[in-house]
């Protein structure tokens, strides 16, 4: 099922992070200096104030920060009870996506629910989306 939603603006700091899905692949930008997890991609540390980073594939693996359900369509063709999280990665729980939880009821959404990232291809992007560890 393809959900209508409206793409990211891409800049070349973050295009990495929207493409790496089509290798399965969630890229998020790291510093080459003090490999402090940088999200959004801005191309500098803010820990470090390095310019030197690069992209590092993470496992995918997140947990459920704060969620609600969204009620409203906003855009044609977008569904009813959509649900719209903020997860925190594993290795990096600073690191904070806004997404949606997708193969769940929106009922059975929890707080630190553990998910697992699902791409979807939007045009030429890959949205990263979270389902449920069981069901990922
Ligand atoms: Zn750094």
């Amino acid at each position: 099922m393809t959900l209508a939603r409206p793409l990211p603006a891409i800049t070349s700091d973050s295009r990495p992070f929207w493409t790496g899905g089509e290798r399965g692949e969630l890229l998020i930008e790291q510093c080459d200096a003090c490999d402090y997890y940088i999200h959004p991609p801005t191309g500098l540390c803010p820990e470090c104030e390095s310019r030197a980073t690069h992209y590092q594939p993470v496992s995918g693996k997140a947990f459920v920060e704060t969620f609600t359900i969204n009620k409203r369509e906003w855009m044609p063709g977008m569904p009813e009870n959509m649900v719209l999280a903020m997860v925190r990665l594993v290795e990096a729980p600073h690191v904070r996506l806004v997404t949606n939880i997708v193969n769940c009821a929106p009922d059975d959404v929890a707080f630190d629910m553990a998910v697992r990232v699902k791409f979807e291809q939007a045009e030429d992007l890959w949205i990263p989306l979270f389902a449920p560890e069981a069901a990922a």
